[in-house]
């Protein structure tokens, strides 16, 4: 198999290189030299598609979907798909933990337009529940079987809980959290260490993974199963203690010509988020970051899409690459396709002012096409260019207006019109 981080060492541009320079607006030149330093990384689709993330790109958005052990219809599952792909979700994850877990991820696969990821030791610890009662029996040689089972199927990027170790329980014991362990993957692994006394393996085991990695291109997102999961536990000693492994690990991923994307957090304070990620980014060497939200406070369930796109839009502003997107039901319950929907939104807006702080041309211009035709009232143009379109023609289909020149926030009295109207009368 050759590798996209290699070819891109050997001044290779690859076609995969070259569909995502051009998405991205940038030289397939200067794209393959981020590859090549690991600032970037190219996820692929195997029905075709093409995302970068990283260094100097337009910021993506992750689309979690999947089923839950309460809640398991696949077609549900594909209409959340479908909504997160409409509104331009860069990428998807099956986060499945319901139902027949193979066919449900080969058909997300199967039916998505966008890579998609996913997060195997969920597979591998229900398996182990399943065969054996608990988690604590699973072998190593399962967790690996998992994983690969799903770089077979055509899944583009794995979360790997690489960095917690047993060094991490030692801190975790003295519980100075208020919300322990929030991943559920990192919950999982370290349950898994505490019960068994062992190792992580992901960890301990890492150059099998670099290995396994290796025969599928298969990108790995270290993950952060240590995130804060409150505003109280965050920046503290386990969050960074895991950052300093997941640094280290980066490296060897690297010497290994593996791509790494790099997660965090979580919960953290405003405050916290501009140091936050430039230490991330410092201490993985520049590795493209992938942050879930973050949340800044924990006040607001039910409306924690709108936490995580505050702390989102100053995230990717300070360097953060890729936000997972956090819908209305977060901490609550499964997400239903509305509140894909609004999650996904208010993911894409946080990206995209971002992107405009960033200095993307193509994103300002965006708003400045808007807002040409905003000022001109024409409702048909400012529709095809807004985030959400289906949203913008339910509103104004549901409005009554006077003229169609106007909406009926301020009718005859329309300010843009009344000034639009003297200068072309009396000039100004
Ligand atoms: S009526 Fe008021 S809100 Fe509506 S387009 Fe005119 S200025 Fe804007």
């Amino acid at each position: 198999m050759m590798l996209e981080k290699n070819l891109a060492k050997k001044g290779i541009i690859t076609d995969s290189v070259k569909i995502a320079a051009q998405k991205e607006q940038i030289s397939p030149e200067k794209l393959a030299c981020s590859v090549a330093e690991g600032k970037t990384v190219i996820l692929k689709h195997k029905g075709g598609s093409v995302v970068a993330i990283g260094e100097s790109l337009r910021v993506k958005v992750n689309t979690n979907i999947g089923t839950s052990p309460d809640v398991c219809d696949i077609d549900f599952e594909l209409e959340k798909l479908r909504t997160a792909c409409r509104l331009k979700s860069d990428t998807g994850m099956d986060l499945s933990t319901g139902g027949d877990l193979d066919r449900i991820r080969k058909i997300i696969v199967q039916e998505s337009p966008v890579p998609v990821g996913s997060v195997p030791v969920y597979q591998a610890m229900i398996e182990s529940i399943e065969k054996y009662g608990t988690i604590e029996k699973m072998k190593e040689d399962e967790l690996f079987e998992v994983i690969e089972r799903h770089a077979r199927d055509g899944i583009s990027f794995v979360t790997v809980h690489c960095g917690i170790t047993l060094s991490s329980l030692e801190i975790l014991k003295k519980r100075t959290r208020k919300t322990g362990i929030v991943s559920r993957g990192g919950a999982f692994i370290a349950s898994w260490m505490a019960m068994t006394g062992k190792e992580n393996p992901l960890y301990s085991n890492f150059e099998r993974l670099l290995e396994l990695a290796s025969r599928y291109d298969l990108v790995l997102s270290l993950g952060d199963g240590l995130r804060p999961g409150c505003i109280a536990d965050a920046s503290d000693n386990l969050q960074m203690s895991e950052l300093m492994t997941l640094g280290h690990l980066t490296q060897k991923a690297w010497e290994a010509d593996i791509q790494v994307i790099i997660e965090g957090p979580g919960h953290i304070p405003l405050n916290h988020i501009i140091p936050n990620v430039q230490l991330a980014k410092t201490v993985c060497h520049g590795a493209p970051l992938y942050l879930l939200g973050p949340i800044v406070t924990d006040i607001a369930a039910g409306y924690d899409h709108i936490t995580s796109a505050i702390g989102g839009a100053l995230a990717a502003w300070a360097g953060a690459d890729f936000l997972c997107y956090v819908t209305p039901s977060e901490h609550l319950g499964l997400p239903t396709v509305q509140d894909v929907e609004e999650g996904v939104v208010a993911s894409k807006i946080a990206a995209h002012a971002a992107d405009i702080a960033r200095g993307h041309s193509f994103a300002r211009n965006q708003d400045d096409r808007i807002s040409e035709v905003r000022y001109s009232r024409n409702w048909k143009e400012q529709e095809k260019l807004v985030i959400n379109p289906e949203k913008f023609r339910r509103i104004r289909e549901s409005q009554k207006v006077y003229s169609d020149e106007v909406c009926n926030m301020c009718g005859k009295y329309c300010a843009m019109k009344i000034i639009d109207e003297t200068i072309k009368k009396i000039g100004l």
